[in-house]
């Protein structure tokens, strides 16, 4: 079973190292098909999906911005045209207040006095420098300038006939004139305002004050969106861009184009048409119904579709961002879930090999069962044969003992066939006291015959294998006496050195006669090899560690051979008595079969010096009360 172990370890060991280790057969296969590719395409098909998502994104910015900038461009509008009738306001009543100026109804009533004139002339221009009119100028119900501001002016209007303007013939008429055109001498464009200068009811002359207003156009700045004002014939008489003055902005009728060259409002006698294209810009228009005019603002369309391709470029990144995020995670996930399953394989693989292992555990274990059992049937067929071999010793022994034993038996059948028929003789002669003596000894000597036959008995008998307390002495005692007849053939002086009280010893009753009658009659047989004096010394000391003892000779002792040899089975150097050579390794077995030991050396002095060391048994009652067979 020992010997099995390190075999089962290291399959443990290898079993262990498996689970540890060893991947799996075909986890290889699975592990080879985890990287997959993700499913950019699916994703791909997803964004295409999910992209017309931006429309509306589109719509809604393009809404959100064209109406930021609608409502900024209409504040703007209705501060321009704030401002532009504000300026036009200051002036609208200036001609008439200024008619009631005594210094110019002067001028009116003397057209001809200078002094008078010099003297309009010069309240003119410190009204226009004071109100900041352009030009204020009087003119004579036939339409001469007769005085103004700019008198001192290269371009001057003083001597200037502008009868042939409508604001005149309206102020004529009695009305507010109104009109908007470029100077014909300064060619500067400006808003006439004309009012009637009377005397009582007579028209004496016509006040007129000239706005400039290409302040009006400068205050605009430089700005993306357009500014564009209209007049009533469509003309573009103020605006942010040079290139569309003066242009009309839809198609001029023939009595407007004659009215055009009739009152000159225009640099040109026909104004070029002005085509704006209406994709590019984002219109809006305020009417102005006192001049008739149209103020625009025109905004670059690209104003409101630039923010919104912002927009839509950070919707695309957003959206292109969630499919990369949407992506990133389903492929975390596929991969999640790979090694899930991965894991699941793998645990189910090592459950398989577990299950494995175990059931080749099991079967190792069942051989080694098996195993056990045979040793044990094995070593019980060894006991036994052990067994045999001491019975074998016994009745070898008993072989070499049986002259001895019949020579020990004759003896007294002779003796009481002897007393026996000297009886009968002594009845014949009725000497019946002498007859009885002879039966009683014939008695005695049937008494010792039955002692020797018990001592053989005992000897051959099998004894039982568990030790049991054993007087020494007896057994000593009984050995002896088989051999009694032989030592004192031999004359061999036997020297006892036994204390008095009984040792007792773990042992085997027969299994000790044994031992001792087979140690006894080894140094017997060593004896026979020598002369006398022949000596044969018994002693035994009882100490801490059990009994010892002791049986020397003073015969030839051990060979070098035999000391190496002398345990073994069927070692003999006996040549004259027929040894077998079982003896000593019988008596070595029994002794440590009862936890003793047998040791055999040579004595100092000559000689085999034997030892038994035997375990101290617990006092008893000696049975066999030793007897000295050769009385
Ligand atoms: P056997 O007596 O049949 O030879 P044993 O095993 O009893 O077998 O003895 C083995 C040998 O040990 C003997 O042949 C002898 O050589 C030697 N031997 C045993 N006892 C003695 C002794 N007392 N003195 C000398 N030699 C001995």
């Amino acid at each position: 079973m020992l010997a099995k172990r390190p075999a089962q370890t290291t399959l443990i060991r290898r079993l262990h190292a498996g689970i540890a280790t060893d991947p799996p057969g075909d986890s290889m296969t699975s592990t080879s098909s985890l990287p997959r590719r993700p499913r950019w395409r699916s994703l791909a098909l997803l964004a295409l999906i999910l992209a017309p998502l931006l429309w509306p994104l589109e719509r809604l910015a393009e809404h959100y911005y064209r109406n930021e900038l609608l409502s900024q461009n209409r504040q703007t509008l209705d501060l321009y045209v704030a401002n532009l009738l504000g300026t036009l306001h200051r002036y609208e009543t200036l001609p008439q207040i200024l008619g009631d100026l005594p210094g110019l109804r002067a001028t009116l009533a003397n057209p001809q006095d200078s002094a008078a004139q010099n003297n309009a002339n010069q309240l003119l221009m410190n009204i226009s420098q004071q109100t900041g009119a352009e030009v204020i100028y009087l003119m004579a119900p036939n339409g001469d300038t007769l005085a103004a501001s700019n008198w001192d002016k290269r371009d001057s209007f003083v001597g200037r006939n502008f009868a042939f303007r409508p604001y005149f013939s309206n102020a004529m008429a009695g009305n507010l004139g109104r009109f908007f055109g470029l100077g014909t001498t300064s060619a500067k464009r400006g808003y006439f305002f004309a009012a009637a200068v009377r005397e009582g009811n007579t028209v004496i002359g016509v006040l007129v004050v000239k706005v400039d207003l290409d302040l009006t156009e400068t205050l605009w700045g430089k700005t993306p969106e357009q500014l564009l004002v209209t007049d009533h014939n469509g003309v573009v008489i103020l605006t942010s861009n040079p290139n569309w003055r003066f242009r009309a902005t839809r198609p001029l009728s023939e009595e407007e184009k004659q009215a055009i060259v009739a009152i000159q409002p225009y640099p040109t006698r026909d104004p070029r048409p002005l085509q704006l294209d209406d994709n590019g810009w984002l219109t809006q228009t305020q009417h102005i119904d006192e001049t008739g005019w149209s103020v625009s603002i025109l905004a670059p369309k690209v104003l409101v579709s630039r923010p919104v391709r912002t927009v839509v470029a950070i919707g695309g990144a957003t959206l292109l961002v969630v499919m990369l995020l949407l992506g990133i995670m389903m492929q975390r996930r596929r991969h999640y879930l790979d090694r899930i399953n991965f894991e699941g394989k793998a645990r189910r693989d090592l459950e398989v090999r577990v299950v494995e292992r175990t059931a080749d555990l099991e079967g190792l274990n069942r051989r080694l069962r098996q195993e056990v059992l045979e040793r044990e049937h094995a070593q019980q067929e060894l006991f036994r044969a052990q067994d045999e071999l001491v019975q074998a010793g016994k009745l070898s022994a008993l072989g070499t003992m049986s002259a001895s034993i019949s020579h020990e038996l004759n003896q007294p059948l002779a003796a009481i066939r002897s007393y026996a028929e000297n009886a009968e003789v002594l009845l014949d002669h009725q000497r019946t006291d002498d007859a009885r003596g002879n039966l009683k000894l014939i008695s005695e000597l049937t008494g010792r015959m039955a002692s020797i036959i018990a001592h053989l008995r005992a000897f051959a008998r099998r004894d039982r294998h568990a030790p049991e307390s054993v007087a020494l002495q007896p057994a000593l005692d009984d050995a002896l006496a088989l051999l009694a007849k032989r030592r004192r053939a031999m004359d061999v002086e036997l020297i006892r050195d036994l204390p008095d009280a009984t040792l007792w010893v773990q042992a085997g009753e027969t299994r000790l006669r044994q031992v001792l009658g087979n140690l006894l009659a080894n140094a017997l047989d060593a004896l026979t090899e020598k002369g006398p004096p022949r000596k044969l010394w018994i002693s035994a000391e009882h100490n801490a560690e059990g009994v010892n003892l002791y049986i020397r000779d003073n015969g030839p002792g051990f060979s070098r051979e035999a000391l190496e040899h002398a345990r073994e089975p069927f070692f003999t150097t006996k040549t004259r008595t027929q040894g077998l050579g079982l003896g000593l390794a019988i008596c070595d077995t029994l002794m440590r079969a009862l936890g003793g030991e047998l040791l055999f050396a040579n004595h100092p002095e000559g000689g085999a010096l034997l030892t038994l060391r035997m375990r101290t048994g617990a006092s008893g009652v000696s049975l066999q009360p030793p007897e000295d067979l050769s009385a």
